[in-house]
């Protein structure tokens, strides 16, 4: 069975042409799915009976199934995703009072990256999602938000995995998200750890879309011990490869930066940071720490927190701690999975 979603226009035209259809049908049947909200052929009233028959027979909508969902009182919906062959991935969607929808998607199963404090980091790498597996993601909740009279505007590559890890699926991902869903560049965000070469890379699609790079420390050694691939690109060479994204894109590089208590939170690392990214057209996303299994740090109390902005205040560099979402029900980077994981086999620990 053929799975549409893995489909461009040209190549379901074809198979429709085959069956003795008109290669039009393609457009039609496209425009129900990615703009009209349609999750099955039988409201498809402008297509045949005959036609809806077959493809309802012979033809499936996607391979990602629910397996667990959660609401939080704030609105956000967190669900846990199983793929054909059983890996299991997140995705999350958030609304704001604004009035945007933000789905917050997965790259991959598991992750190489082995951040220390991050969930998925711990759980290790299991595979790469192929690029309609990411979109099928972000294209479920803009399926039901259109059903609703809503519509999803953003998307965040900020879900299960490394990204820039698995550049060639994300980067097709995000054209469909574009050209498909009518998602504007600069209403997606992909964010990296830091992998240089991709980011030098993803600067000459001469896309406009928003490049969030996980910094945490700004001190080698320091962030080596929570980030093992600055030993690969270090501190210095990676903020370059910032500085290059912004004058490529014209677009603010967004830091994210993980406050964890008594660690990279008092006013010197603070004023560290500001000193190194004067210059660099940014903006810091303050995030405190979500508590993992693997990893016994704090989240830093909001008055730290205050100071900490006040301290980059100071440097021109605007900050903003980022308002949790959905935290009572796990929406942390790979915090569902890993709890559903451990209710199954209670003696485990977090291993994929
Ligand atoms: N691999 C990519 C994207 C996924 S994680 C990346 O690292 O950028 C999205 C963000 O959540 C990253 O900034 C990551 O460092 C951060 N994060 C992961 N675990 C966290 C935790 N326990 N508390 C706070 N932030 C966390």
């Amino acid at each position: 069975m053929v799975d549409l979603y893995t489909l461009s226009e040209a190549e379901l035209g074809d198979l429709l042409v085959g069956w003795g259809e008109k290669r039009f049908r393609a457009r039609q049947i496209r425009a129900w799915l990615y703009e009209r909200g349609a999750m099955s052929f039988d409201g498809m009233t402008d297509l045949s009976k005959a036609l809806r028959e077959r493809l309802a027979a012979e033809t499936t909508l996607g391979s990602l199934e629910v397996v667990t969902e959660q609401a939080s009182r704030d609105g956000t919906v967190k669900r846990l995703l199983r793929l054909h062959d059983g890996q299991l991935v997140e995705s999350v969607l958030m609304p704001y009072r604004d009035g945007r929808r933000t789905a917050c998607i997965s790259s991959q199963a598991g992750c190489a990256m082995a951040c220390v404090f991050c969930a998925t980091g711990q759980m290790g790498f299991a595979r790469h999602l192929t690029s309609t597996e990411i979109y099928e993601q972000a294209l479920r909740f803009s399926q039901e938000l259109t059903l609703r009279g809503e519509r999803l505007s953003n998307v965040v590559l900020m879900g299960m995995g490394e990204p820039f890890h698995n550049y060639e699926a994300v980067l097709e991902a995000i054209r469909r998200l574009m050209g498909e869903l009518g998602i504007g560049a600069r209403h997606i965000t992909v964010s990296t750890v830091g992998l240089v070469p991709m980011i030098r890379r993803f600067a000459e699609e001469g896309l406009q879309v928003t490049l969030a790079v996980s910094l945490h420390e700004v001190d080698d050694t320091a962030r080596s011990a929570l980030m093992p691939i600055n030993r690969r690109w270090p501190v210095a060479e990676l903020l370059a490869a910032c500085k290059d994204y912004t004058d490529a894109s014209g677009r603010r590089v967004s830091f994210e930066w993980a406050l964890i208590a008594g660690r990279n939170d008092d006013d010197a690392t603070a004023d560290r940071l500001g000193r190194a990214l004067a210059g660099i057209p940014c903006h810091v996303n303050l995030i405190p720490l979500n508590p993992t299994g693997g990893y016994d740090g704090a989240p830093t109390e909001v008055p730290q927190a205050e100071r900490f902005i006040e301290v980059l205040a100071r440097h021109g560099v605007p900050a903003t701690v980022r308002v949790r979402r959905g935290i009572d029900i796990d929406a942390g980077c790979g915090q569902l999975k890993s709890k559903v994981l451990a209710r199954r086999t209670p003696a485990a620990g977090p291993q994929a």
